[in-house]
């Protein structure tokens, strides 16, 4: 089933399912999927289609045979008894084949040739019988297979008429080769009026299913169009605009996520709080476009920084950012914030106004956590914020690390966390 339509088709399925014209046309797109169904449709009803059309073929015979047992002529008898069999050899041939794959890519050529063979040859016996009352029974038969084939094949309208009109024209040509001479327009008229019934309610069935399909394509096309709609907004709603980097409420479903992973793991979490210097005063210098460029230099280089799939870059809030970095030691959190402070360095962003350097810095706090101790992952934050407080009191651009330990859970003010500067 397609689920991308274009706005021009998808404003005509539309406009067609709303007002639909009298000949529905199966658009070009959309040809191979309408045929992939009716395929599909067909190959289902096949057999149990097949089954029943023997079940009415053996029926009728039946009904024959009983009610008119021997009231023809020994040429009638023998005529109804070949067109019988020819008849049961072709649905049979017909269903077998159909069950085939090879054959069944060309059910629409097997159905046609066999349902006019069979309508053929049962008007030819109307035509041919001599006795009034077997002479009725083969019209009916013919009138049922005409219903049959136009309605029960669900072929379409045109390969319906088409069908009809074979069994029609084969049959009067036959009867008229062996030498019938009836009254042509009485003998048929029962056998025409029906097929045309039929062809007109296959025209109909043909529309419907052709509305339905359009329906069931913009019905796929509209879950498929929400559930794009609703990955993109996910993704905005876990999305900083600005650095294109994660924002905090991902940041912070993402903390619970590995916190609770390292606990159960048994291995170490830490965290970086990296804070621009002098932002401030680079705003006031510069303009807000140019910090706000700025800003999205200096997150993508703290993107760079996490080299591991598990680490995680975000924007925190303002001109500060977090890099999340589990089953990371003390160490290695210290070696990747020396990268991220490097990375930022060698960004070179001139900044007219600042009293550390020439040109943009950063300062970073580094923090570990056990959390599979007694600590909580808010101790994490608070202690990466407050070793941020301390590189800044160093007198920025700069790193400092702590180890976060159980008994250091007590929050403790800003200004007291340990600190091991660089
Ligand atoms: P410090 O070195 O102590 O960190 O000083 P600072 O000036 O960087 O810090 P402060 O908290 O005083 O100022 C942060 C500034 O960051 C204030 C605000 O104008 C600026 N800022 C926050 N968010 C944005 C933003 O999205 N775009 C821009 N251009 N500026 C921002
Ligand atoms: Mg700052
Ligand atoms: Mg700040």
């Amino acid at each position: 089933m397609p689920v991308s339509l274009d706005g021009p088709l998808r404003d005509r399925l539309l406009r067609w399912v709303e007002r639909p014209p009298l000949r529905v046309r199966v658009p070009e797109e959309l040809r191979r999927h309408f045929e992939d169904r009716t395929r599909s449709d067909i190959q289902r009803v096949v057999p149990i289609g097949g089954l029943c059309g023997i079940l009415l073929a053996l029926l009728i015979v039946a009904a024959r045979f009983t009610f008119y047992r021997g009231v023809g002529t020994p040429a009638d008898e023998a005529l109804y008894a070949q067109t019988t069999a020819f008849n049961f050899a072709v649905i049979v041939v017909t269903v077998v084949a159909l069950q085939i794959p090879r054959a069944f890519r060309h059910y629409r050529a097997l159905m046609v040739s066999g349902g006019a063979a069979v309508l053929a040859s049962t008007h030819a016996a109307s035509l041919l019988i001599q006795e009034p009352r077997i002479a009725t029974s083969a019209t009916y038969a013919c009138m049922l297979g005409a219903t049959v084939v136009t309605i029960g094949f669900r072929n379409g309208v045109v390969y319906s008429a088409l069908t009809c009109a074979l069994g029609l024209g084969c049959g009067s040509l036959y009867a008229a080769w062996m030498g019938a001479t009836p009254d042509w327009v009485f003998a048929s008229y029962g056998f025409v009026g029906a097929s045309c019934v039929g062809i007109v309610i296959s025209w109909l069935v043909e529309r419907q299913d052709t509305l339905h399909f359009f329906q069931s394509v913009l019905l796929a096309n509209e879950a498929n169009e929400r559930q794009k709609l609703n990955e993109q907004l996910a993704a905005m709603s876990r999305t900083d605009s600005l650095s294109g980097l994660a924002n905090r409420r991902s940041f912070d479903d993402t903390l619970e996520v590995e916190w609770a992973r390292m606990r159960r793991e048994r291995k170490p979490l830490s965290l970086l709080f990296v804070d621009v210097d002098h932002f401030k005063r680079f705003n006031d210098t510069h303009g807000h476009r140019d910090g706000d460029a700025c800003l999205r230099a200096v997150g993508q280089a703290i993107a760079e920084a996490a080299l591991r799939p598990a680490d995680m870059a975000a924007r925190y809030g303002g001109e500060e950012f977090v890099l999340l970095l589990p089953d990371t030691t003390l160490a290695g959190a210290t070696e990747v914030a020396q990268r991220v402070l490097a990375l930022v360095d060698a960004l070179a962003i001139p900044h007219g106004d600042s009293p550390t350097a020439p040109h943009v810095t950063i300062s970073v706090g580094a923090t570990t956590a056990d959390p599979a101790s007694e600590l909580e992952q808010r101790h994490l934050v608070e202690t990466a914020d407050a070793c941020l407080y301390r590189a800044k009191h160093q007198g920025r651009h700069c790193v400092v690390s702590s180890l976060l330990r159980g008994d250091s859970i007590r929050p403790l003010p800003r200004s007291r966390v340990a600190a091991e500067p660089r």
